[in-house]
């Protein structure tokens, strides 16, 4: 297919020029409040005191502080909270409709056991006890190993509990969902050395070289990275974006380069192969076989061949990124969760250090994790020594449910903060992998697709009902902890999942028990946190650190110079179909509240249908509107055209976020789920799922 960047770029500007950027503030906090008297289930407020509560949303890495208006002490309105070292005010539509997710009927408002293909509700005591029966089995056969634990939880006191039950138990097998935030730990480490992470400086550079991030459409902290591209023209700082469609990102860029969808890597790589052919690189780097292979596999001319993009304007941007006073460059297509490559990050990341933008204002830090829990040793009896010890049975979550799938290879599942069967790519096989696991025990909130597979769910109490310490990520280049306090008691059954957990290992006894003797998780939130307990209880958040990190770590380009070649999408057809990310449409384990959903463009969900993009040059017989058959090389969907002159021709964007497949009313139903239709390319060296998209045809339905 050729690609016409000329069209795509002349076109693509004009036919969009006026859409608006998501909303965020007073008027969509106003609507969610008009919406949420007006659904049935949520309590209408009486009148009465009213009083203002301040928190932290947590249903995102963007780590909001938040205040929580009540009437008698009824949460009624969330807003962003003012001076929040964060998001200073600003919320998103998820988090100013929190309190739908609260009310919402699809919660699960009590434990739950499988019984034959239902779910049969149970106590806590039962619950809890079954669940330490069926753990004692694994644990009496000799094979502690076999328990697994899929996790959305990257950093903070949870993520280190559940890590504590594994190695106690005597399990190795923990594995992390994609996101932003375990990418860009990868490419530290890749690049600069293990256990730091990667914040981007946008509220202080001048020139953002953005690869397909979509920084006001979900990447990252969102509120953050919105108020940074808002307080740009005031710096005038620019914003370049490479893309392939006209995102609201690129509709607010100063310029957009136009790539074949799955070369940002190879742009990146041009880029640094011109400044150390030109011997423009700043710092000091040692750099000799980068710049060998550079000059080798990626000249100008063969980097215009792959990406479309013109030698002549490769050369131009890289002299327009060294010239810059702060320049930094952002990894990361769409939020930057899935569908992503390490060469990618590493490939931009390597920009920045070799602009020496690294640990400088306005440019990239190399940040080490926030050092500020403090946990009593673990006590691991022999056989958690033993099988704690033991090799992981998989490098990543794309790993282990090829693995699962297979061969099997878990005796039982633990899954918190994460829904596989829904955020993988190839939902299906995740689903067949999942059934190979004899016993699997949810700690979801939600009726959603991997909660429905479990075989016991534990329900957790959502983030307005608990205390937590929420620690900003994604990206930021500060780090800042913050306490989500419990603004209402839980309206429904449902417990802390950290208390479940620490039930549980009670209910097993030994060693597990003395690993987990807290009364509740909120005093071992006080114990953990001793350090910054005063500080983070009363001010309600911790600024650990927001200036550049002292010193310019070293860089390795070894990963670049061996790095394997890009992913090559799977399939036949005449397109490539990619997901879209949209603000409103929340990914991963959230579920769009009902609010979000209504506020979705008939450009993106018409009915029932998800509406894709293309280009009218390629679209062949279809027109505008049509209703068409989607078919890859993973399944088929009906989808709605919608013309778009601003997405390359040849490509097919599908917005990320729709069909879900449970029994909720507002959510279920709506649209397909873009992941059903892309098969994973797992990234040798990284273990990465690196489709950014698959080959793909359009016919009319
Ligand atoms: S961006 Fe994330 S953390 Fe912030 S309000 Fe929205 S959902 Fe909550």
């Amino acid at each position: 297919m050729k690609i016409d960047r000329r069209s795509f770029l002349g076109l693509g500007l004009g036919a969009a020029a006026g859409v608006a950027l998501s909303p965020v503030g007073v008027k969509l906090t106003d609507d969610s409040s008009i919406w949420t008297q007006n659904w049935p289930w949520t309590p209408v407020p009486e009148d009465g005191k009213i009083t203002y509560d301040r928190s932290v949303c947590s249903l995102c890495p963007g780590a909001c502080g938040i205040s929580v208006k009540k009437i008698n002490g009824r949460p009624v309105k969330i807003e962003g909270l003012d001076d929040y070292p964060i998001n200073n005010g600003g919320a998103c539509p998820h988090g100013i409709s929190g309190l739908q997710y609260l009310y919402d009927p699809a919660r699960i408002k009590t434990p739950l056991k499988k019984n034959g293909n239902k779910f049969e509700k149970i106590s806590w005591d039962e619950a809890i006890s079954l669940v330490a029966q069926k753990l004692g089995e694994i644990r009496k056969s000799g094979t502690p190993e076999s328990l697994g634990l899929i996790t959305g939880a990257d950093s903070g006191s949870m993520a280190q509990l559940f890590e504590r039950f594994m190695a106690a138990f005597g399990s190795p097998n923990t594995y992390n969902m994609p996101s932003l935030e375990s990418n860009l730990a990868l490419t530290a480490a890749a690049l600069h050395g293990a256990d730091r992470s990667l914040g981007f400086d946008l509220d202080h550079s001048d020139f953002i070289l953005s690869f397909g991030a979509a920084i006001i459409e979900g990447w990252g902290s969102p509120v953050a990275c919105i108020q940074a591209n808002a307080s740009r023209r005031e710096r005038k700082a620019k914003l370049v974006q490479v893309d392939y469609r006209l995102s609201n990102t690129a509709n607010a860029a100063d310029k957009i380069i136009a790539v074949k969808p799955g070369t940002e890597a190879d742009l990146a790589l041009g880029l640094c192969g011109v400044l150390l052919a030109k011997n423009l690189i700043a710092g000091d780097v040692n750099t000799s076989a980068f710049a060998a292979m550079l000059a080798k596999e990626y000249t100008p001319d063969k980097v215009e061949a792959i990406t479309g993009v013109k030698a002549a304007d490769m050369e131009a941007l890289a002299m327009e990124f060294i010239k810059a006073k702060a320049p930094v460059a952002v990894p990361g297509k769409g939020r930057g969760d899935v569908g992503q490559s390490l060469r990618e990050f590493a490939a931009v990341q390597a920009l920045n250090a070799l602009a020496d933008r690294l640990n400088k204002k306005g440019g990239v830090f190399v940040m080490y994790p926030a050092d500020y829990l403090s946990f009593p040793e673990n006590v691991m009896d022999d056989a958690a020594k033993q099988g704690a010890s033991k090799a992981k049975l998989a490098g990543s979550v794309n790993e282990l449910v090829d693995k699962l799938e297979k061969d099997g290879g878990l005796s039982a599942l633990f899954i918190y903060n994460a829904n596989p069967c829904y955020a993988l790519n190839n939902p299906e096989k995740v689903k067949v992998a999942m059934d190979k696991v004899g016993f699997k025990v949810s700690f979801s909130s939600f009726m959603d697709e991997t909660a429905l597979r479990s075989d016991v769910i534990l329900p957790a109490s959502i983030f307005l009902e608990r205390l937590e310490d929420v620690v900003s990520g994604g990206g930021l280049a500060k780090t800042v902890v913050g306490l989500c306090r419990p603004m209402v008691k839980p309206i429904f059954d449902t417990k802390h999942p950290a208390d479940a957990l620490i039930l549980l290992a009670q209910a097993m006894g030994d060693s597990i028990a003395q690993s987990f003797s807290w009364n509740s998780y909120d005093a071992c939130l006080e114990q953990v946190t001793g350090k910054i307990w005063h500080t983070l209880s009363g001010d309600g958040y911790v600024v650990i650190d927001d200036k550049p990190p002292v010193g310019t770590p070293a860089t390795d380009f070894t990963f670049l110079v061996s790095a394997p070649k890009a992913a090559v999408p799977m399939g036949e057809g005449d397109y490539t179909l990619v997901p879209v990310d949209k603000m409103r449409l929340a990914v991963g384990s959230m579920i769009s509240s009902p609010f979000a959903v209504k506020i979705i463009s008939d450009k993106v969900l018409s009915g029932k249908y998800s509406v894709v993009e293309i280009n009218p040059a390629t679209a062949g017989i279809l027109k505008d509107g049509d209703i068409a058959v989607l078919k890859t090389a993973m399944g088929k969907a009906k989808v709605k055209i919608g013309f778009n002159e601003g997405i390359l021709p040849g490509v097919i964007g599908m917005p990320r976020g729709l069909g879900h497949a449970f029994n909720n009313p507002y959510v279920a139903g709506k649209g397909v789920n873009v992941n059903d239709l892309i098969g994973p390319v797992i990234e040798p060296g990284s273990g990465l799922d690196a489709a950014f998209g698959i080959k793909a045809t359009l016919s009319k339905a």
